[in-house]
């Protein structure tokens, strides 16, 4: 594109009018070449912010995308393939038990993953604390563990959809995350270049997601599932609540522990412990069900499998394929300190994006081992009692790496029980 074409084109979006196909495809083309610069790209972003984009053009940027480099193809790998994706949460270790317990079901699950983004945590990080563990799996190992095995969660390299990458680190120094068809063009490129033919994506909702209205939320599902359907892919949305972190735990290790813990001993999920492994029990078995069902398999119930032990045997052999020694994860963590609650009242509100804040930067500049095991473990949630001086989380890590009155900051407490939304807001699935 010469320079009067890529101006033309960024005044085209101001205006709110829609990009041809062609001119789409030629400016992230010019990008990801590093024939176009940033400037002109972040200008473009942003009017895509403002002025949004048609599902034609979502379609267009999303099929640029995932050509930007390599594609798997699963189609030699025998049984329904499925991978499954989150917008990004905290104290979020559903993939860990999900992956497994749908794999225990009787899909093949190749789920390939990120690291942490921002305030939101990312399995890779959280899997890398199994002593030995890889997750830079070459696609041939790929597909013969999954097709032996079951399963398998491998990072996403640089060479599924650069543009993405590019383009991300674009949005997160332009202030140009939050928007609707960028956010799904990214979900949805890196997808299709992993080339699974079933797709479940977690759409989180809340103070601790990217997206924070239903109505947004509901609009980035449809969406992306829209765009899947007219790029081929089968595609299910689950819509979940994150205003408070899901599990008890956030950090690598400490939310890994919680996943192993729900896998080894499914009646901790029971609601006897208010901050206890509930929610990331019905997530992860509600997820589980929708990579079920999005690859055409029916009649198993995975919440029946998570009782029976079967996805924690196929958590191991997963791990154990890709070099892990579970046994050797040290599961004995000494809290550093405790946070405290300043008065008497109703937990109203747990802030998840403030405590997965605090966690990032108490872990920024550590060596990856001590980074790996920093981290809190909340004691109680929204709705708890509490009365003053009573511990509200313990935390790990370094001496002086949080402030225990800026943890306790993040919980509200008021004079009344607040109303509690359900974990689960909706599903939205291709027509
Ligand atoms: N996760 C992604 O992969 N991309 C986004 O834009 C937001 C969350």
């Amino acid at each position: 594109m010469t320079d009067a074409e890529i101006r033309a084109f960024i005044e085209q979006k101001r205006r709110g009018e829609q990009h041809s196909s062609e001119s789409l495809r030629a400016f992230i083309e010019g990008f990801v070449r590093g024939e176009i610069g940033e400037a002109p790209v972040a200008a473009w972003m942003m009017a895509v912010c403002w002025r949004g984009m048609t599902t034609d053009e979502t379609v267009q940027l999303t099929s640029a995308m995932a050509d930007s480099g390599e594609k798997l193809d699963w189609s030699d790998v025998p049984g329904p393939v499925v991978d499954k994706h989150s917008t990004g949460g905290v104290g979020d270790a559903a993939s860990l038990v999900a992956v497994p317990l749908a794999a225990a079901c009787g899909v093949k699950v190749a789920k390939l993953s990120g690291r942490a983004l921002g305030h939101t945590g990312g399995t890779i990080d959280k899997l890398e604390c199994v002593p030995g563990l890889r997750t830079d799996i070459d696609i041939a190992d790929l597909k013969r563990q999954v097709a032996e095995v079951g399963c398998a969660i491998a990072e996403a390299n640089d060479r599924l959809a650069p543009a993405d990458k590019k383009i991300y680190a674009l949005r997160d120094r332009t202030a140009t995350i939050e928007s609707v068809p960028l956010i799904a063009a990214s979900v949805l490129s890196k997808k299709i270049a992993g080339g699974a033919p079933a797709i479940v994506l977690d759409v989180k909702c809340g103070r601790g997601a990217f997206i924070q209205s239903i109505h947004e939320a509901r609009r980035l599902a449809k969406e992306l599932v829209g765009t899947g359907a007219r790029l081929g892919r089968r595609l299910r949305v689950v819509l979940s609540s994150m205003d408070e972190p899901l599990a008890p735990s956030i950090g690598d290790a400490l939310e890994l522990d919680d996943a192993l813990t729900l896998l080894e001993r499914p009646a901790m999920s029971g609601p006897a412990s208010r901050a206890s492994l509930r929610r990331l029990a019905e997530l992860s078995i509600a997820l589980a069900r929708a990579m079920l069902e999005t690859a055409g398999l029916s009649g198993v119930d995975p919440a029946a499998k998570l009782e029976g032990g079967a996805a924690k045997m196929q958590f191991e052999a997963m791990l154990r394929a890709q070099g892990g020694r579970p046994n050797a994860f040290d599961r004995r963590f000494e809290p550093r300190g405790t946070a405290t609650s300043p008065k008497d009242g109703f937990i109203t509100a747990v802030d998840a994006r403030a405590l997965g804040e605090i966690v990032a930067d108490a872990k920024a500049h550590h060596p990856k081992e001590v980074a790996q095991r920093t981290g809190i473990r909340l004691l109680v949630r929204s709705g708890d009692r509490i009365e003053r001086g009573r511990p509200l989380l313990h935390w790990f890590g370094p001496e002086g790496a949080m402030d225990e009155g800026q943890l306790a900051a993040a919980f509200s407490i008021g004079d009344a029980a607040p109303t509690i939304r359900p974990l689960i807001l909706g599903e939205v699935e291709s027509a």
